[in-house]
């Protein structure tokens, strides 16, 4: 007799699995924004996000100034036809300004970034002039008004510099600084407490043991989630290794719920005799266990425990980091206040065939490149396996093959998520 084989994630397509869109908008509805804020010295704020906009209490530049070494004058005195001298009647540094007006037929020698005396509206560079004694000559190729910075051109008094919800980069601090505001208005420091489970996991402390005992694989899950959540800025509680027992999961998930504005765990959440995540989950909250079209990182378990969010990954390594930049990554930026959560995505060429079947999202390990025709052009790692991560090691970005994309051949653009960005 023909055995009766049940659903697993050895089957090339379920029916009744979870698209990934709609699991990210569930999701979604979990992650409501915090709304509680921090006042924070500008000088601390890096990473943290705004939330109220940030206003500009001045102009920048302050005052019209020059943009270059060279003579202030005024247009009108700028020749139809041949060259006209002016007398030079004073200097303007920057920090140190020409303290009279200027006449008509007079010239000021002026510094990059010094104040563009009053009655002169135009800088002639150093370059473009002739030295007659105490006097200048321009000729009728100068053009009125160059090489002056107006006030107020980069920023205006009271216009909005930065939108809440924005998450302050070095260019953002500089910014803030630029104008002289000390403090500002983010959201506060989200909690986010995490732990592995399973009996085989080996802890990195080698008071435990020297060698890996047959059968155990060194934790890897809890340093990848910790560096993922700490880029973040979020404040990143690790609760350890949970063994695989219904009690030391129950009594992790209610220790974590307690400190912890979200709680993310790796591991026991397949339907395994010795998964207890999703069980004693259910005991404590409101359970959403879902078996996601999308490959690594089939299951993914998700609801509340008391005020905290919980979001169960699947315990391999590859598959956790996906789910958790696919997923996780996205909603905890929700709620810290984040606007475009989302991951940047850019085309590229693959440069090979990529198997892959309808009705499932698939992330592929990617090197991207610039090829020499300038093309930006992407490879798979090898091996794709959701337990090598050696492979998103090695990658740069993941390939995203949506739920319609009936395999790629050489030559097709595919969707990329480039790992890194060039600004903290
Ligand atoms: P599970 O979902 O708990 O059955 O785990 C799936 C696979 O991931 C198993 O091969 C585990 O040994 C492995 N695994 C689970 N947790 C970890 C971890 N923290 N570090 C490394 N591998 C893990
Ligand atoms: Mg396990």
């Amino acid at each position: 007799m023909a055995i009766i084989k049940q659903p697993s994630c050895d089957d090339p397509i379920e029916p009744a699995l979870l698209p990934v869109a709609e699991a990210k908008r569930r999701l979604s509805e979990l992650m409501p924004a915090l709304t509680e804020t921090d006042v924070v010295d500008t000088v601390n704020a890096a990473n943290r996000v705004l939330a109220e906009a940030v206003v500009s209490p001045i102009d920048v530049p302050s005052a019209t100034n020059s943009a270059m070494d060279g003579y202030a004058i005024h247009s009108a005195d700028i020749p139809a036809t041949g060259e006209v001298h002016l007398s030079v009647v004073g200097e303007a540094f920057a920090g140190r300004a020409y303290p009279s007006k200027m006449q008509s037929g007079e010239a000021v020698r002026v510094f990059t970034g010094a104040v563009l005396p009053e009655g002169a509206d135009t800088v002639v560079i150093q370059e473009h002039v002739e030295l007659h004694g105490a006097q200048v000559g321009i000729d009728h190729t100068a053009q009125a008004g160059r090489n002056v910075r107006h006030a107020g051109e980069d920023i205006t008094c009271g216009g909005t510099v930065l939108n809440a919800g924005r998450r302050l980069s070095a260019a953002d601090i500089g910014l803030i600084a630029s104008l002289g505001i000390r403090s500002v208005s983010v959201t506060r420091t989200l909690k986010v407490a995490f732990f592995s489970t399973g009996d085989e996991v080996q802890a990195l402390d080698e008071s435990i043991s020297e060698t890996l005992p047959q059968g155990m694989v060194y934790d890897s899950n809890r340093h990848t989630l910790r560096c993922l959540l700490q880029a973040l800025g979020v404040e990143a509680i690790d609760l350890g290794i949970v063994r695989d027992t219904f009690d030391d999961t129950l009594q992790a998930l209610k220790a974590a719920s307690e400190q912890a504005d979200v709680i993310v765990t790796s591991g026991g959440i397949s339907a395994g005799e010795a998964d207890y995540v999703t069980k004693a989950f259910h005991e404590l909250g409101d359970v959403s266990f879902w078996k996601l079209a999308m490959r690594p990182g089939r299951p993914l378990a998700s609801g509340k425990i008391g005020n905290a969010t919980f979001f169960g990954l699947p315990g391999n390594p590859v598959a956790v980091m996906v789910t958790f930049l696919a997923f996780v990554q996205p909603a905890l930026k929700q709620r810290m206040g984040m606007q475009n959560v989302e991951p940047i995505a850019i085309p590229a060429v693959s440069a090979e065939n990529i198997k892959k079947s309808v009705g499932r999202t698939e992330y592929q390990r990617g090197v991207f490149s610039m090829s020499e025709e300038g093309e930006l052009t992407v490879a798979l790692t090898g091996k794709q396996g959701a337990g090598r991560l050696s492979s998103m090691s090695v990658a740069n970005c993941l390939i995203v093959l949506d739920d319609l994309v009936n395999g790629v051949k050489a030559g097709d653009t595919v969707k990329i998520w480039p790992f890194d960005g060039l600004l903290p």
